[in-house]
């Protein structure tokens, strides 16, 4: 699958917003966006009002950056969350929010949703006592995530844990660091994920 693999924190910048997508150097003094809070490029500082569309566009290109997907998977996510009843938009970040690959960064077992991506693809993952290792794999209430036996001893998993008191682990899930598994409780609200985006200009741009 395709993949950005250019600097990420330009992303951060161009959003201006953190979006956490380095691990341990987002929480630190390292972080490209304290250090220059202004949009990457020659004329970055120097960028004026956005049209109602920019704001759109600009919402719908932070939360695709936030869980890291394509285009054609990200608007795959909106069809169906369009398709399902209530709002469209929580709907959307539900579904978001659902992907194994980010609830294993929910979960403390990665420093970022990149990392966890890639530890999902290297099997070292079981859903329900069973190996999963395709990211997009969309948890049910109930659902146990577990880091497999032999992958315990991982550097990544263990420093990632570590962190967890730090970053803190959402009210839907629930971690037992101990036995290296955690339980998708339930599914998210709006409140519960608390995440500073306006969905509803996704739905806007997507609908026109
Ligand atoms: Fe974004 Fe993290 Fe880079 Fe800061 S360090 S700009 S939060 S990716």
């Amino acid at each position: 699958m395709a993949r950005n693999t250019g600097p990420v924190c330009r992303l951060c910048r161009r959003e201006n917003m953190k979006l956490y997508l380095k691990g341990d150097r987002c929480y630190s003094d390292k972080c490209a966006l304290e250090r220059r809070s202004y949009p990457p490029g020659q004329h970055g500082q120097r960028r004026g009002k956005l049209s109602n569309y920019g704001l759109q566009l600009r919402e719908k290109q932070k939360i695709k950056r936030i869980y890291g997907l394509q285009e054609k998977q990200y608007k795959n996510y909106f069809k169906e969350a369009d398709r399902q009843k209530g709002v469209t938009g929580t709907n959307f970040l539900v579904l978001l929010e659902r992907r194994l690959d980010n609830t294993v960064y929910r979960l403390g077992f990665a420093n970022s949703r990149s990392q966890a991506r890639q530890m999902v693809r290297h099997n070292h993952f079981l859903v329900n006592g069973r190996k999963v290792n395709i990211p997009s794999y969309l948890l049910q209430p109930g659902d146990v995530v577990a880091v497999r036996e032999k992958s315990r001893q991982i550097g990544a998993i263990t420093e990632a844990l570590d962190a967890v008191p730090r970053r803190g682990v959402p009210a839907w899930l629930e971690l037992d660091k101990e036995k290296f598994q955690g339980v998708f409780r339930s599914i998210p609200t709006r409140e519960e994920m608390n995440l500073p985006v306006q969905e509803q200009l996704v739905v806007e741009f997507y609908s026109k």
